[in-house]
């Protein structure tokens, strides 16, 4: 349908190109199966598709699953036909337990959550791995392909990822959690999921651990070339893209176009935040974008003074924060910085060799246009969750203290400008910080409050790499 106008054709084909320019260029359905770009970079829409605002006016007032086909009909164009997106967001956001999938709640004049954790695992990956889990179905079955997901977690992303890859065609998961350090609660949303494509392995070790097992699994050519490996970290652009729904669908509320928002994001990976940056280049008004990180602060020293080192990871209340190098901060560098890939590729490679790089003035500039940055300690984050229980009636968790922390530094911002904070995690996850700091203890949602009589399955190995890899290449299906 090339040169056809009109608003049905306007994006009809997106290509993805990748951040250290090099790697080839692929559509919707190679790069949600792709994952990382063959050069070590990571893929971006070639350009942006932009929303006028009479288009964005139109979107207020839809219900959240025909709101995200729309928003994310003009990436996949060329993959999805309209029709078969809204099916798949219909039966995605149809799982979560809360009508309006990502609700927004009044915390005091200026101060609002977005709830993102009423998905199936109480975490807000849930709203991007449900939507992933389905495309991998329905790419692999148009191609009768396979894909063995193998990850390692310190908790919450490994249960959102088998949740959403339970019992679906296809895709199998082989998911690594160091043995006996996450919590019971996040073992036990692995480990209950019994069908027969899940595959829980506790080893022996930390996280590091796992991780380094499994980065070594994808470069060993005895498991690549056997099986078609995949991966589910927010490196995956379909994770983003399903992230960019909720900035629009809360911006709405509060009259987008009309008027501008602005968002506190706790940050890890820089992957929720940049889906932040991603509604803004799509047109949608937003004032402000805070990163808010705990101790673990290189994305706050980035962006306060252009100086993006690693240091060692100091572990927090916060765990999915506890993170040194931000594997999507390169998506902004390389878009805000002026898209010149060949000169980010040598610049990355500097980083990986020292650790340690200075932002360019483009890539400073372009990114302080729209973000600002703060930093929560131990203090910080309890006081943020005792703010929000006193003078909010809100019990939050340590991830999302640490964003209404960020939020309450805002104060330069115009008088007229709602800040809305990410609620990531429901309280309940993390119930011991919560009780800390306020004396109440919040209760596990009914949905998996049965978690504790239900049947658990995992296989026990040492921290040996042959141990490990011998595993998966024993049970798992080849391509
Ligand atoms: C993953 C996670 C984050 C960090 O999100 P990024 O996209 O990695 O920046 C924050 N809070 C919670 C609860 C998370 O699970």
């Amino acid at each position: 349908m090339r040169g056809v106008r009109g608003a049905a054709s306007r994006f009809a084909l997106m290509e993805y190109v990748s951040t250290r320019g090099s790697a080839p260029a692929l559509d919707f359905e190679g790069v949600t199966l792709a994952g990382l770009a063959g050069d070590g970079g990571l893929y971006l829409p070639r350009e942006w598709p932009r929303l006028s605002r009479a288009e964005i006016a139109a979107l207020a007032g839809l219900p959240y699953p025909v709101l995200a086909a729309r928003i994310m009909q003009p990436f996949v164009g060329g993959s999805l036909s309209a029709d078969r997106l809204l099916a798949l967001c219909e039966e995605a956001y149809g799982r979560f337990a809360h009508d309006a999938v990502t609700p927004l709640v009044q915390l005091d004049q200026r101060h609002w959550l977005l709830e993102l954790f009423h998905g199936p695992t109480l975490a807000f990956k849930d709203v991007a791995l449900q939507l992933l889990g389905l495309l991998f179905e329905e790419f692999l079955g148009r191609k009768g392909g396979r894909l063995t997901i193998v990850g390692a977690t310190s908790g919450d992303t490994g249960s959102a990822a088998i949740d959403a890859v339970a019992g679906r065609e296809g895709v199998e998961i082989f998911m690594l959690h160091p043995k006996g350090r996450v919590s019971d609660v996040q073992r036990r949303q692995m480990t209950t999921v019994l069908a027969p494509n899940v595959h829980n392995i506790a080893i022996e070790g930390s996280f590091d651990d796992a991780q380094a097992m499994v980065k070594r699994m994808f470069a060993d050519p005895a498991l690549s070339g056997r099986f078609a490996l995949g991966a589910v970290n927010s490196i995956n652009w379909a994770r983003l893209m399903a992230q960019v729904v909720y900035y629009f669908a809360a911006a709405l509320q509060f009259g987008a176009p009309g008027r501008k928002v602005a968002f506190s994001v706790p940050t890890g990976n820089f992957g929720d935040v940049f889906a932040g940056y991603v509604a803004a280049r799509m047109g949608l008004p937003i004032e402000r974008l805070v990163v808010a990180t705990n101790v673990n602060d290189i994305l706050h020293r980035a962006l306060a003074d252009g100086d993006y080192s690693a240091g060692e990871v100091t572990p927090t209340a916060a765990p999915s924060m506890d993170i040194q190098v931000s594997s999507n901060f390169e998506r902004l560098l390389f878009d805000a910085g002026g898209r010149d890939g060949a000169a980010l590729a040598e610049q990355m490679k500097g980083f990986e060799a020292t650790r340690s790089m200075r932002l360019t003035n483009a890539q400073r500039q372009g990114a302080a246009a729209l973000f600002a940055s703060a930093r929560a300690d131990a203090d910080d984050m309890a006081q943020a969750i005792r703010w929000a229980w006193d003078r909010g009636g809100q019990t939050i968790d340590p991830h999302t203290a640490i964003g209404l922390h960020a939020a309450q530094r805002q104060q330069d911002l115009p008088a007229d400008v709602p800040i809305v904070t990410l609620a990531t995690a429901h309280p309940a996850k993390f119930r011991d910080a919560v009780e800390r700091a306020t004396g109440f203890r919040p209760a596990l949602p009914a949905r998996v409050g049965e978690l504790f009589e239900r049947e658990e399955r995992m296989v026990e190995l040492p921290g040996e790499y042959d141990a490990v890899a011998g595993h998966v290449a024993a049970h798992a299906t080849p391509r």
